[in-house]
């Protein structure tokens, strides 16, 4: 079964702007809660539909890590998330592909499909609770996760 029927955009194209390098190279503010586990998973997407996983809790050297990756003749793409935040769409990103949703946890344009499995690439050792929801191509968090959000913050 093929769930994925086309790509978001690269992350080698995005970082053609210069607004979206910038962005990407820059280490976003993080909770300082002591964190147990690194904060940074960088994926890699294969060209035979594999992904590889590297956990890193440096941003920099995970930035750096992700250039590495992206640069093997294996991987097709990469992305690099918080594993504990999500992330507001930037005010400066205009209009997506029409197939494209911003992933406030990639900081990045993706594609939101629907899971059947119990399992998610991003998510080693998680069940998934609740098949069938739309997730995050890269990261796996569910679509309704920023709905959900919203409407708990607007009604606080
Ligand atoms: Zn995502």
């Amino acid at each position: 079964m093929t769930l994925t029927l086309r790509y978001p955009t690269t992350l080698a194209t995005l970082e053609i702007d210069e607004t979206y390098s910038i962005y990407l190279s820059r280490k976003p503010k993080m909770p300082k809660a002591p964190v147990l586990s690194p904060d940074w998973m960088i994926l890699g997407h294969t060209h035979k539909d594999k992904w590889v996983r590297h956990l890193e809790p440096d941003y920099k050297e995970a930035v750096r890590k992700l250039h590495i990756l992206q640069g093997k003749s294996n991987i097709r793409d990469v992305c690099l998330f918080s594993r504990r935040k999500t992330f507001k769409k930037p005010t400066w990103i205009d209009a997506l592909a029409p197939f494209e949703e911003w992933c406030g946890r990639c900081r990045r344009p993706t594609l939101f499909q629907t899971y059947p499995l119990t399992t998610h690439h991003a998510l080693p050792g998680a069940t998934i609770l609740v098949p069938d929801q739309k997730r995050c191509f890269f990261c796996g968090i569910r679509q309704t996760y920023f709905s959900d959000r919203a409407r708990t913050a607007n009604s606080s």
